[in-house]
């Protein structure tokens, strides 16, 4: 669902999935609307629970796990919905806990490609940001104990998505311009990858286009825009891959536990070699918007943690397979990774 306002028809959407007479619906809301007009707008109902969630780092798999153990404690019996209310980090939240209700063990146990067997609970996206595309992706990101990967797989999907331009109203500049950024860096590592297809070039272009019109000129429906820009560059990728600054930004956030959006803008600051019309268009977004990216990240790490990041970043083979073709390895060595991460 797409539109001004549309926020207010959630209650209806979800009134025909409230099956059975003794469930509920959870309304998992990232916890910066605690308090907030937003909050006393959701539609609960009778049993319903709400279930505030804190974003200040990005998703655990404990968390994960602790908010399932939160529910089933909650009642035995399983909800008949999740509608996730917030950013990426607050959909991919929705994302796992409702695989979480349906399969055994830890999130943990799912980190990778196809490992869910159950189907999920019924979830819907509510984003009151834009930019990471996650109200369409097949994954929900976690960081791990071992790994940050996504359980991805198609019951990761959300069955309803309302995007509500309204919602991004009163998002502090630098966030919207970090998170807006994650989109516009889709765009150009699908577009500009090796994996490019006609799917992916339709929506990638499109979506480019919209970033260009919200972040290079003035219009009064910005935030429309650059909703439908987060939607069509998440199903770009959908069918690409994203390149060489989501490796790096995995490995600052990895280690450093620096946000996604943030950590792509930082890492694409250095990238001028690989996408040199890109980084140059994004450097006149961050002047017209009056951003400064902070610096000297890495200047105090040692050895093992830099070795850290480059082996996260390097290890994410698709990315780089797309952004640099068959033979990357030659081309991405451990070296020059290395020699990126001491510039940042
Ligand atoms: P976020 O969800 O991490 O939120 C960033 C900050 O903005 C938080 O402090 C949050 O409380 C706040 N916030 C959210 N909505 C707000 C609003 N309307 N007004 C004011 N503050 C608001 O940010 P994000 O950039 O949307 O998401 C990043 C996360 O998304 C990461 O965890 C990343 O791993 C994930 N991600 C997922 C996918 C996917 O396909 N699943 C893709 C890209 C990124
Ligand atoms: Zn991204």
């Amino acid at each position: 669902m797409f539109g001004r306002g549309s926020f207010n028809q959630l209650g209806d959407v979800i009134a025909s999935k409230r099956i059975h007479p003794d469930s509920y619906f959870v309304f998992v809301l990232d916890d910066v609307f605690a308090g907030k007009p937003l909050e006393k707008r959701l539609p609960l109902q009778g049993r319903d629970l709400l279930l505030p969630v804190n974003v200040d780092d990005e998703p655990k798999t404990g968390y994960i796990d602790n908010l399932v153990e939160q529910i089933r404690a909650y009642s035995p019996i399983k909800p008949d919905g999740i509608v996730g209310i917030g950013g990426g980090s607050t959909m991919d939240i929705a994302k796992a806990v409702s695989l979480m209700l349906n399969n055994p063990g830890s999130s943990a146990d799912y980190q990778g490609w196809d490992l869910i067997q159950n189907p999920s609970v019924y979830h819907v996206a509510v984003p009151t940001l834009a930019g990471t595309g996650a109200e369409i992706s097949r994954t929900a990101i976690l960081t791990g104990p071992v790994k940050k990967l996504g359980i991805n797989s198609d019951h990761t999907l959300f069955h309803q998505i309302v995007l509500d331009p309204e919602l991004l109203a009163g998002v502090p500049t630098d966030q919207w311009f970090y998170t807006g950024m994650d989109c516009y860096i889709h765009d150009v590592e699908s577009l500009q990858g090796t994996f490019i297809n006609e799917f992916s070039k339709a929506y990638g272009e499109k979506s480019l286009d919209l970033c260009r019109q919200v972040f290079l000129e003035d219009h009064p429906e910005r935030d429309d825009k650059l909703m439908m820009a987060s939607y069509f560059g998440g199903m770009s990728i959908a069918y690409s891959q994203v390149g060489a600054c989501h490796a790096l930004s995995y490995g600052l956030s990895y280690v450093l536990g620096i946000h996604h959006g943030i950590g792509c803008c930082i890492a694409f600051d250095y990238l001028d070699e690989i996408y040199p019309e890109g980084v140059e268009e994004f450097r006149r977004m961050m002047d017209k918007h009056r951003i400064t990216l902070p610096r000297g990240l890495t200047a105090d790490l040692d050895d093992q943690k830099l070795d850290l990041m480059v082996t996260t970043a390097l290890n994410l083979v698709p990315l780089w397979e797309n952004c640099l073709g068959p033979d990357w390895q030659k081309k991405m060595t451990p070296e020059r990774c290395l020699a990126l991460y001491k510039r940042m």
